[in-house]
Formats: C-alpha cells, sequence, structure tokens
C-alpha cells in the first residue's frame, strides 16, 4: 500500500466501511511509515472531538489538508 492509497482508506477505516484484508495492510502501512502513522492518530483525535461534539462529519477540506502534507512529507523522505 502507497501514502495516496492509504490516505484514500483512512476515511472508510474510522468508518468501519473496510474489508478486513484491507484493515490489514492499513495497519501495516502505519507501521512501516512513521508519517501516514501520524495523520492517522490526528485523524482519530480530530474525529472524536467531532464524536463529542455530535458533529460527526469528516470534512472535506481537513481531507484535503491532511493529503497535502502527507504527501510533502513522503516525497522528501523518498
Ligand atoms: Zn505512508
Amino acid at each position: 500500500m502507497t501514502c495516496t492509497e492509504f490516505l484514500s482508506k483512512l476515511t472508510d477505516y474510522f468508518d468501519d466501511h473496510l474489508e478486513a484484508d484491507l484493515i490489514a495492510d492499513v495497519k501495516a502501512h502505519v507501521k512501516k511509515c512513521s508519517h501516514c502513522e501520524v495523520v492517522m492518530d490526528t485523524t482519530r483525535k480530530t474525529i472524536s472531538i467531532y464524536r463529542e461534539n455530535e458533529l460527526y462529519e469528516f470534512p472535506d477540506a481537513l481531507r484535503d489538508r491532511l493529503h497535502a502534507a502527507i504527501m510533502k512529507k513522503c516525497s522528501k523522505s523518498n
């Protein structure tokens, strides 16, 4: 799984929309990619804040921002 694929699966991962083998791929990716691990952690925290406030709806703007940030980091480290 690439960082781009990881990001495209991330919201589904938190929404429990992924199949078991994809969940395994996502988990395997964050184990070897520290940037995506941070993204996942940030996303989890963001979602829990949204849920606490009963405003849960994953904002496209946030996903775009995370995507831009991770692609910048990953391209630097490669
Ligand atoms: Zn990654």
